[in-house]
């Protein structure tokens, strides 16, 4: 009875991809999950049941932007109850000076936005939206394949460099010049060789730093502009940005029902205490409660430093795999703020007239200045004041989301160190609650009267509820020496791991995290070929 082909730790949407898949290609699957509900990072809840009950919110993750067509498609999630909408506007920032600046699907309505602050700048911003995702086009086809093997030797060497060639021919010297800007330059120093007006570049600011680890005056930081323009939904467009109706948990729901129509077992709350193996080679795993469960193929959802730190045991491993895993960058940045209003969010600037698409959406984007502030505030373990909080008042859309008279407003907010210098983030939380809710009401005076519910994820918070090691909602940095053939480690960036039988699926794989499906893909694939 208790024995699988393959048990899959974790039940996150790469996990719950990754069990699709091989269950498809016939493996008889065992998906075992700690928390008592599946999703991982992508899952809805309740906000807070004492003050709020029955309000419900994206916990984690709160916008689908690039959930590959392929695996929306293979998975019939639509089928399975997956419902989409197009973020119009993709983005929105709110102003000091208490105007909103939408950036909206159709160019034209943009154009005559980004002309208030320049119209030079305007005519420039749909230039750079062109070149730019003509170079995001070089990148993609790398998202649903494995990174070059840079281990591979001989004729498998030399497919390898055809592979990968081929998919960069047509790339010209200006171009390759650019993708090194993106790759290795700032965000600012980038937009400041395109445009003048603070605003226009605030809004590109807004969209490209989420998550990520370094300010906008960083090496690195303006990769993101790139990975934006990647593709994701049903139509697999580019720069995709959706609401999922349902909240995120709609998704990894839709992804379990077709898992479960697959032939998977799901177990949650069966928290994986150990990965066993036997002269290297995974032979299943032991529950927390002692229940021991055999299989010769174990796929972790968990990230590597969970993985290979805390679930493999130590002897299993040479020390120099783990120092490098220990290595690996992940602490914060990032928290989450959910509220619970009895009014809504009434923003500043905002057309009174205006569709409930455009008014659930508002970042309150720093400057420059003091968004690297902020960062490095936060590298040193300081808790800078002025915080960088995104918005989304979900029931606006989804009103199901809340009880009768609420509504339901999640936040993300940037940049917080895992680990403050003095005290801890259970000191920390309320002032964390209170200074989100009193940034919002310099925008939306009306809310901070208006709460009457609140869930404060601290970044410790993350890891503890979402089990991610330093609360990394990508499971590891995203900067250039830990992606691609270096994603989790050089040498160890195709899913398998120095344990015969035992890979890796989650977001700390290529291409990295975000709600995709891309690495839970991947490693199935990866998977099947290897058998
Ligand atoms: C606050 C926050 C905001 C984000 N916002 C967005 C966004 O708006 N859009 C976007 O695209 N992405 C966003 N992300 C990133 C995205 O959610 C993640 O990168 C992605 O969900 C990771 O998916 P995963 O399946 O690889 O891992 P996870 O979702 O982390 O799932 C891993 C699962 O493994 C389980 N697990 C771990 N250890 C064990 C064990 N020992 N035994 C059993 N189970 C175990 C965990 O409980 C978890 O369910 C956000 C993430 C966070 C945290």
């Amino acid at each position: 009875m208790n024995r699988y082909d393959a048990i899959v730790v974790g039940a996150g949407h790469n996990g719950l991809t990754t069990a699709f898949y091989l269950a498809k290609a016939g493996l008889k699957i065992l998906v075992l999950e700690r928390r008592n509900i599946a999703g991982g990072c992508a899952v809805t809840e309740e906000i807070d049941s004492v003050n709020a009950p029955g309000c419900r919110v994206s916990t984690a993750s709160y916008m689908a932007s690039m959930l590959r067509p392929e695996v929306i498609r293979d998975m019939a999630l639509g089928r399975h109850g997956l419902k989409m909408i197009a973020a119009d506007p993709a983005l929105q920032i709110a102003l000091p000076e208490g105007e909103v600046l939408p950036w909206w699907g159709d160019d034209i309505r943009t154009h005559t936005e980004l002309s208030r602050f320049s119209r030079k700048d305007a005519d420039t911003f749909f230039k750079l939206d062109g070149d730019l995702k003509s170079l995001a086009r070089y990148l993609q086809p790398f998202f649903l394949e494995p990174p070059p093997d840079t281990e591979a030797t001989g004729l498998s060497g030399l497919l390898e460099v055809i592979r990968v060639g081929r998919r960069f021919r047509g790339l010209n010297g200006r171009k390759i010049a650019d993708l090194t800007t993106f790759l290795t330059g700032s965000l600012e120093q980038f937009l400041d060789r395109y445009f003048e007006s603070e605003e226009v570049k605030r809004l590109i600011l807004a969209n490209n730093l989420y998550g990520k680890h370094g300010g906008p005056r960083d090496a690195g930081s303006a990769m993101g502009l790139l990975f934006h323009l990647l593709s994701g939904g049903e139509d697999g467009k580019q720069g995709f940005s959706g609401h999922v109706i349902g909240g995120m948990g709609a998704i990894t729901r839709a992804m379990a029902a077709a898992c479960t129509a697959a032939g998977v077992e799901i177990r949650t709350g069966a928290e994986v205490e150990r990965i066993e193996s036997v002269n290297g080679k995974a032979a299943g795993v032991t529950l927390s409660g002692g229940d021991h469960i055999e299989a010769g193929l174990i796929v972790s959802n968990a990230d590597p430093k969970r993985t290979f730190l805390r679930l493999v045991d130590p002897d299993q491993l040479d020390t120099d795999f783990r120092r490098q895993v220990r290595a690996i960058h992940m602490d914060g940045p990032a928290a989450k703020v959910n509220l619970v209003l009895d009014d809504e969010p009434r923003v500043d600037g905002m057309p009174p007239d205006a569709p409930a698409l455009q008014k659930m959406l508002f970042t309150l984007v720093p400057t420059f200045e003091q968004a690297q502030r902020c960062y490095n505030a936060a590298q040193n373990g300081l808790l800078d004041p002025e915080l960088w909080v995104d918005c989304v008042w979900a029931s606006a859309i989804d009103p199901q989301l809340a009880t009768e008279g609420r509504h339901v407003l999640t936040t993300f907010v940037q940049y917080l160190p895992y680990q403050p210098a003095e005290g801890s983030w259970d000191e920390h939380r309320d002032w964390l609650g209170d200074r989100v809710i009193e940034i919002i009401g310099r925008y939306a005076p009306n809310v901070p009267a208006a709460v009457v519910g609140r869930d404060v994820i601290t970044p410790l918070d993350l890891e503890r509820r979402f089990g991610i090691t330093e609360g990394n909602i990508f499971h590891g940095d995203i900067r250039l020496d830990q992606l691609f053939f270096m994603r989790p480690l050089p040498g160890w960036a195709h899913y398998r791991t120095p344990i015969e039988g035992l890979y890796l699926c989650g977001a700390g794989t290529h291409p990295g995290g975000g709600v995709t499906g891309a690495p839970g893909y991947n490693a199935a694939h990866q998977i099947l070929r290897d058998r």
